[in-house]
């Protein structure tokens, strides 16, 4: 018996087996979770297709968050296939890559509303979506990252999305959990993924974060995984309304490290 076992779940935001869900999904497999996935357009189904297979899902189903229709969609086809949820992983976050770079004050108002609606609105969505599907209670989880609490370069406005993000997560806390229902996000520190290869500098700032962080190195996608299963299991019964730091303690560090090589 494993830790997840008897638990079915939707793992959203998988795009290739570099994706943050990769970990967090495989985690939750290997202590016997049910899992079904969404994707993202076409282009994406034959990658993520037979990484389900690869953990004994068949579940696939297509879901743009921009589109409220295809949220519905993705929720009455689980509520056909399973008719409850236990856990909804959410692991989505996008803006125009040239709004990645540069200056935050010159951000335009076309790009912030998209940003928002996809990386900010679309968790309370699902969530508004997941609740109907959860009487028993059940557990949702976030991405975010450490460019909600202080400037990093280039993260510009998905560092104001995630703020909101992070804020938007107390206050689901609130709402749901007196169905007990719990509501996480796990800040993951600098992993290279395909959104993460959009933001400037990214290689820069993930030897930073080697250098300076207490564990001296960055994180890995199956070390997110481990923390996402404790939030989405029952050894966190009591845990909600949290931003959890999974990024080797960088957020805790004040000032550069004296011995790290100069860059
Ligand atoms: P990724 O590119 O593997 O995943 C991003 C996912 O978002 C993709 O699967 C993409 O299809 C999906 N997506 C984008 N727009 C969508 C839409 N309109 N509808 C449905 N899905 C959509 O990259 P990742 O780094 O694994 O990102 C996952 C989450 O982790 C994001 O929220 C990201 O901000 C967060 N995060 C990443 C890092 C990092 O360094 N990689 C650090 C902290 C937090």
């Amino acid at each position: 018996m494993g830790l997840m076992s008897g638990k079915r779940g939707l793992i959203m935001g998988l795009a290739n087996d570099k994706s943050i869900a990769w970990g967090v999904a495989k985690a939750l497999a290997a202590e016997g979770a049910e899992l079904a996935f969404s994707y993202q357009g076409d282009q994406l189904l034959k990658r993520v297709t037979p990484l389900a297979a690869e953990l004994g899902s068949d579940i696939v189903i297509p879901c743009d968050v921009g589109d409220a229709d295809s949220m519905d969609a993705l929720f009455e086809a689980l509520k056909d296939t399973w008719g409850s949820l236990d856990f909804v992983v959410h692991a989505i976050g996008f803006s125009d890559k040239n709004e990645l770079r540069g200056r935050y004050v010159d951000t335009s108002a076309e790009n912030f509303d998209m940003t928002m609606n996809i990386s900010v609105y679309s968790f309370t969505a699902i969530c508004q979506r997941a609740e109907k599907m959860m009487p028993n209670g059940g557990s949702l989880l976030t991405l975010t990252y450490y460019g909600s609490e202080k400037v990093m370069p280039h993260y510009n406005v998905m560092g104001v999305a995630k703020a909101a993000l992070e804020a938007s997560v107390m206050y689901l806390a609130e709402d749901l959990g007196r169905d007990g229902i719990r509501v996480n996000a796990i800040s993951a520190g600098t992993i290279k993924t395909l959104a993460a290869s959009g933001i400037g500098d990214f290689r820069y700032i993930l030897k930073w974060n080697e250098n300076n962080s207490p564990l001296r190195r960055t994180v890995s996608q199956d070390e997110v995984g481990k923390s996402a299963l404790y939030l989405l299991s029952d050894l966190s019964s009591a845990v909600t309304g949290e931003i959890h730091h999974v990024d080797a303690g960088y957020n805790v560090i004040g000032m550069k490290n004296p011995e790290a090589p100069d860059m």
